[in-house]
């Protein structure tokens, strides 16, 4: 708690005197243009990431970054989502997996978490990419597996965004993009999803730029 505290005194007395014109104009509203959904993770920080401005992004995070489909849960999440494109009117929505995730380790240990019944049942919305890495990729183990269900876990929680009534209604109205990306903790590097190419490709060199 000490750090978090001598960090509050530091952006009390330096950090914000210097950006106070930024904070005065966010002061009575917000109209970020991307939504982004990632894991609690502490070793993710999407303003660093993206190199965003308090007021950019509209930010969504749980363990495993998960999104269950519409109907599912009403919840966090999906009030989070429906305000983010009704509300906010976001034109993109990235839904962050990253390296090393302990939501995807325990959806392939799940005795792992058997005491912790509130992450076991959040888990259940990891299913159908672990069925999917289970029955596709039956070859793999170890980091491997882990990497694999990490991706296809993001296009599992796209999959459920979709089925989000706000979502499909601005995706058939073209004003929404949705973004499927994998965060290497250790590389730096960010993966996209390529639909034509149907894999996670290097985002700098491939993937379409946000508008
Ligand atoms: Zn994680």
């Amino acid at each position: 708690m000490k750090k978090v505290m001598s960090g509050l005194a530091k952006f009390h007395d330096e950090v914000f005197p210097k950006n106070r014109d930024l904070f005065a104009s966010l002061a009575s509203g917000q109209k970020p243009e991307t939504l982004f959904i990632t894991c609690s993770d502490s070793r993710i920080d999407p303003s660093l990431l993206t190199q965003t401005k308090p007021g950019d992004i509209f930010i969504c995070r749980n363990a495993g970054n998960i999104v269950p489909a519409h109907g599912e849960v009403i919840g966090g999440v999906s009030a989070t989502i429906e305000y983010a494109v009704l509300a906010l009117g976001v034109r993109d929505i990235i839904l962050c997996g990253h390296s090393d995730c302990g939501a995807m380790r325990a959806l392939l240990n799940p005795r792992s978490v058997a005491h912790m019944p509130a992450v076991s049942a959040w888990l259940r919305y990891g299913e159908s990419a672990r069925f999917v890495v289970q029955e596709n990729h039956s070859h793999l183990s170890g980091a491997d597996l882990l990497n694999a269900l990490i991706e296809q876990n993001v296009l599992a929680q796209l999959d459920n965004l979709r089925t989000h009534p706000a979502v499909s209604a601005r995706l058939a109205k073209g004003q929404l993009n949705l973004h499927g990306w994998v965060y290497d903790i250790g590389s730096g590097e960010v993966t996209a999803h390529d639909p034509a190419q149907a894999r996670f490709v290097p985002l700098h060199a491939s993937a379409p730029a946000l508008a």
